[in-house]
């Protein structure tokens, strides 16, 4: 047997990664000390919002009160209903509950995304916003999105926490409706040192109001002129984050190509659908956040995996958003998700990977199928 070892995702690289530079910037903030809403925090926003080709960009505490902000800033709340894929992370659905609104989970597709006719379906005339969430570094078919919302006077509202630099027909994922969010936790494609998040709009107004949320309601000159919260990106993360917004395309790139190399070993598994590869259609630019694919014989196989020492995951622990008993979701039923989650299975992605490592977990996979 080998002692090959690929960890599904490895947490001190997040760290050593860029590590001298990064130290230095830490130690050089830390001395100033410039630790809330100061110049790294500013010069971050800023490129971020010029990489995105957004108005207004703000770092937040996390991806999960970029959400709760940007639906408050976006008058959503009590007797609203807000529409949402049951496969995504429970914090996309805690977002709408913690401001009073109804979570209205419903099916994805076969590409992982929010089923357009699904959503159609569960439009009242309490829906007040649809929130795609723009899954594994994908964007949705946002063409779609837009129509349903126009024609039901919808908001949106963007989860893009696993999308940041992802594209739909050249625009960025995040920037197509009222607001989007980004996380910064550490495993996702732009990660720091703990926890952060960012939210993004177009809207004037809510721009402003973004900025007054976030920091206790208080506007430029420190005046309390609205209920608020601290939600504020740390300094310190931020000079690390802006340091890494700096690698990030190469960052991506290397993503793609490993899911170049998932694609082209494991297309022959026909026990197994495969993501996307890249640039299989021209409209959609995937940045990879994960690599989630459907296989059969789901549980053998991640057992099979961890005996050769690879790591896997189950997406949100292996929980649609619904099937949590304790949320009250009784009345829901979602089959084709229910379906796909007896069968997704999260293969390693991430920018510490050898080509070496990928062509390991994939002979793996091939040897599990019978296909090698
Ligand atoms: C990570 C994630 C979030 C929440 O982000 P945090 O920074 O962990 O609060 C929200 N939605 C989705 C889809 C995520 O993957």
């Amino acid at each position: 047997m080998s002692s090959k070892k690929v960890p599904f995702f490895n947490y001190s690289w997040v760290y050593t990664q860029y590590q001298d530079e990064v130290l230095a910037k830490m130690k050089d903030v830390m001395k100033k000390g410039a630790f809330i809403l100061q110049s790294e925090l500013k010069q971050f926003e800023k490129n971020l919002a010029e990489f995105l080709n957004v108005k207004y960009a703000y770092g937040v505490a996390d991806g999960t009160n970029a959400l709760i902000i940007a639906l408050q800033a976006a008058g959503i709340g009590k007797g609203d209903e807000v529409i949402v894929p049951s496969h995504t992370y429970i914090a996309s659905a805690a977002s709408i509950h913690l401001v009073g609104a109804k979570v209205v989970p419903v099916e994805c597709g076969a590409d992982h995304m929010l089923d357009l006719a699904s959503a159609a379906k569960a439009v009242t005339k309490n829906t007040k916003a649809i929130m795609p969430v723009q899954l594994n570094g994908r964007t949705c078919d946002m063409n779609k999105v837009k129509q349903l919302a126009d024609m039901h006077n919808l908001m949106i509202i963007e989860d893009a926490a696993q999308a940041l630099g992802s594209r739909f027909e050249g625009q960025h994922a995040g920037t197509f409706g009222k607001a989007g969010t980004y996380s910064f936790y550490p495993a996702k494609v732009l990660g720091c040192f703990g926890d952060g998040g960012g939210v993004v709009t177009n809207d004037d107004e809510m721009g402003e109001k973004l900025a007054i949320l976030r920091d206790h309601g208080r506007n430029g000159n420190g005046e309390v002129i609205s209920w608020g919260t601290n939600s504020r990106l740390d300094n310190l993360q931020a000079a690390v984050l802006d340091i890494k917004l700096k690698y990030f395309k190469q960052d991506i790139s290397r993503r793609r190509e490993l899911a170049a190399i998932y694609n082209k070993e494991l297309t022959v598994v026909s026990e197994v659908a495969l993501p996307p590869a890249p640039d299989t259609n021209p409209v959609h630019f995937d940045i990879y956040q994960n690599y989630e694919i459907v296989a059969d014989r789901r549980d053998d196989l991640k057992k099979m995996l961890a005996d050769n020492g690879i790591g896997s995951l189950v997406q949100f622990g292996g929980k649609a958003v619904h099937q949590h008993k304790e949320l009250g979701f009784d009345s829901v039923s979602l089959p084709y998700t229910e379906e796909l989650y007896r069968k997704f299975l999260m293969l390693p992605m991430n920018t510490s990977l050898s080509d070496d490592d990928v062509q390991y977990v994939c002979s793996k996979v091939k040897e599990f199928y019978g296909a090698l």
